[in-house]
């Protein structure tokens, strides 16, 4: 099995922080209130089939409420209004009006008679008071009561608005089911089964898990086709009216914007409340149409972040140029609808987990394609190329002197030739095999050197005469240009380590300060002694380089095109010797260098002042 390379490993961590980052990120509150804000807009968008609607209100709205004369008239009224809806044999009745408390004992009479005549009445109670306790109807109401559910249509905390309802709500010692699942048990005549998964009514399952504190998400009705309503005011004034209650469910109680406490936002309502009234009533047809939406579980979410990092990943990794772009937008385009399409199936999957994951691991994926990968296929492109070129040289290089030792060696094989001569050809075949052994020698030491398989020997040599040696060397080829090589007086420093390889670096940079130098300039040799270091300057006048050039000398093979145009011949691989041999001197080369102007290369390395030196200072 082949290993996973440097660049697969480094793309699979990216992909990781991808999805880790997505996963953080979706955790946030900002990500949730994008979760909410996609919520209510999937409600607007979507327009679903609506049923017949089984609630309908008994509203006290504003002008209804001003009749009956406000808050004291209102038991008397709504008796009146009660004994109207009874007579038209509903389901159930729900109150959802808070009667804590006695009122005139005139009204509280009348209002009980009426509800003694509905058979299916529920009654509301609330969690009030600084030690929260539940508000319950006064005894001689809640005899009446089938039932007694809580009126609590707890908001968002986050933006305020109603999703969903707590199907069950604790205050002290007392547990109530919300007036809607109660309205819902009573119109069915059943019992309320609990489960930890769901709650049961009749042949109802609610999926509201006790894991999930029994919410249950409310599945509220379009505008167009919202519950239907008759005001107080209307039933009071034409008792025909009543025989719309017949067979239904309903909820009578207070909808004038004056007087109820608990209007709230909804997933539909532009900026106006909805009074906690319809809320219930709206709750209770989720339940009555069986219209549950189930909330994606936490597993899920991750499955489907990860899924989508995955393809983001597989897609720049296998793929390139439009066709990735093309699959990546189709992949966002999923990531985008995906949520709204669960949605309109009764799922609700949250939009920030998807959106985060797919759109993180799309930029970084194609970045890390585009910058990395690509950037890396050219350097190694081009590296290639150098190589090429080098190998070219090289060869061609080798096969003068090969040619010289093999032509001599036939010669002096076929013919007797006098001794001067067998001499004279024999030095050719010595000197030419010398420069041979010599080439492949340098190569050589590149290789040893960078695989750090070069053991360097450790002896003390003067720096003075290390330079003299190198700049004898060199002279007769700056000779032949007419360069100059000046040297300043040299401190007697004390080098430690491989002479010969040093003795290599320096000549190295004298030839080439010589070679990219056009002839009759000067190349100047200068040294100092500083601290525990020596710095030894080449100085020379000749084509130089800008930065970016600099940057790159050391690289095996790299020549600049300027160097390549001089026709100077070179491999491009003496600098990268060069930096080798010098850091494992413990030293370091500072370049300076401006392009027609000329170049400074400083080798910097640990010395000692030699002992007369010492004395001397
Ligand atoms: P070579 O001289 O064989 O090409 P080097 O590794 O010694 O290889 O140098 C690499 C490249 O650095 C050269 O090809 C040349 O472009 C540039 N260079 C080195 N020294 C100088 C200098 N003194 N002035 C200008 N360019 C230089």
């Amino acid at each position: 099995m082949r290993r996973p390379g440097r660049q697969q490993l480094e793309y699979c961590a990216l992909l990781a922080a991808a999805f880790a980052i997505a996963t953080v990120t979706s955790w946030t509150s900002f990500a949730t209130q994008i979760d909410n804000d996609a919520y209510d807009f999937w409600f607007r968008l979507y327009k679903p089939v609506v049923k017949p609607t089984e609630a309908i209100l008994l509203a006290v709205d504003e002008e209804s409420y001003r009749e009956a004369g406000g808050l004291r008239g209102l038991r008397r009224a709504l008796a009146e209004g009660l004994d109207r809806v009874a007579k038209a044999s509903p389901r159930a009745v729900v109150v959802d009006l808070i009667l804590a408390e006695d009122s005139d004992p005139e009204s509280d009479e009348r209002l009980e008679a009426a509800f003694r005549s509905i058979p299916g009445l529920v009654l509301a109670s609330d969690i009030a008071g600084a030690q929260p306790l539940w508000e319950e109807p006064i005894p001689r109401f809640a005899k009446w009561a089938r039932a007694v559910g809580h009126v609590h249509a707890d908001p968002d905390p986050l933006d305020a608005v109603s999703r969903e309802i707590l199907l069950a709500k604790v205050a002290g010692r007392q547990r109530y089911w919300a007036l809607a699942l109660e309205a819902f048990r009573v119109s069915r005549g059943a019992d309320i089964l609990e489960s930890p998964e769901n709650l049961r009514v009749g042949e109802v399952v609610i999926p509201a898990s006790h894991r999930n504190n029994r919410s249950l998400l409310i599945r509220y009705l379009p505008p167009d086709r919202d519950i239907p309503e008759i005001t107080l005011r209307q039933l009071r004034a034409d008792e025909s009216l009543a025989a719309e209650f017949s067979g239904k469910t309903v909820f009578a109680g207070i909808t004038a914007q004056t007087a109820a406490r608990d209007r709230l936002m909804t997933p539909y309502s532009y900026g106006v409340p909805m009074s906690g009234l319809e809320i219930h009533a709206h709750a209770f047809e989720t339940i009555a149409q069986q219209n549950f939406f189930t909330v994606a579980p936490a597993w899920s979410v991750l499955a489907v972040s990860l899924a989508l990092v995955l393809a983001s990943g597989a897609i720049f990794a296998w793929g390139s140029g439009w066709r990735s772009n093309a699959m990546a937008v189709c992949l966002l385009a999923v990531a985008h609808a995906g949520p709204y399409f669960a949605f309109t199936q009764g799922i609700v999957f949250p939009f920030a987990p998807a959106l985060a994951s797919v759109w993180t691991a799309v930029v970084l994926a194609a970045a890390y394609q585009h910058f990395v990968v690509r950037l890396r296929l050219e350097d190694s492109e081009s590296e290639r190329q150098r190589y090429r070129h080098a190998m070219h040289f090289v060869t061609h290089e080798m096969r003068t002197p090969l040619t010289a030792i093999q032509g001599s060696s036939e010669l002096m094989g076929r013919y007797a030739l006098p001794e001067e001569k067998r001499k004279q050809i024999a030095d050719l075949i010595h000197s030419e095999s010398k420069r041979l052994g010599k080439m492949i020698e340098v190569f050589l030491s590149v290789e040893r050197l960078s695989a750090g398989g070069l053991e360097l020997k450790k002896e003390q040599f003067a720096a003075p005469e290390l330079i003299r040696t190198c700049v004898e060397r060199v002279l007769p080829v700056a000779g032949r240009k007419q360069i100059g090589i000046h040297t300043e007086t040299l401190p007697l420093s004390l080098l430690s380590g491989d002479r010969e390889l040093m003795e290599y670096a320096v000549y190295n940079l004298l030839t080439n300060a010589v070679k990219y130098s056009p002839p009759k300039t000067t190349v100047t040799v200068s040294a100092a002694h500083r601290g525990e270091h020596l710095h030894l300057c080449i100085e020379d006048q000749g084509m130089g380089m800008d930065q970016k050039e600099v940057s790159r000398i050391f690289q095996r093979f790299y020549r600049t095109r300027k160097a390549e145009e001089s026709g100077e011949a070179g491999t491009g691989i003496g600098l990268s010797i060069v930096e080798q041999i010098v850091s494992q001197h413990a030293g370091r080369i500072d370049v300076f260098s401006r392009p027609g102007e000329g170049s400074r290369f400083t080798l910097i390395l640990p010395a000692q002042l030699s002992a007369a030196a010492a004395e001397h200072n």
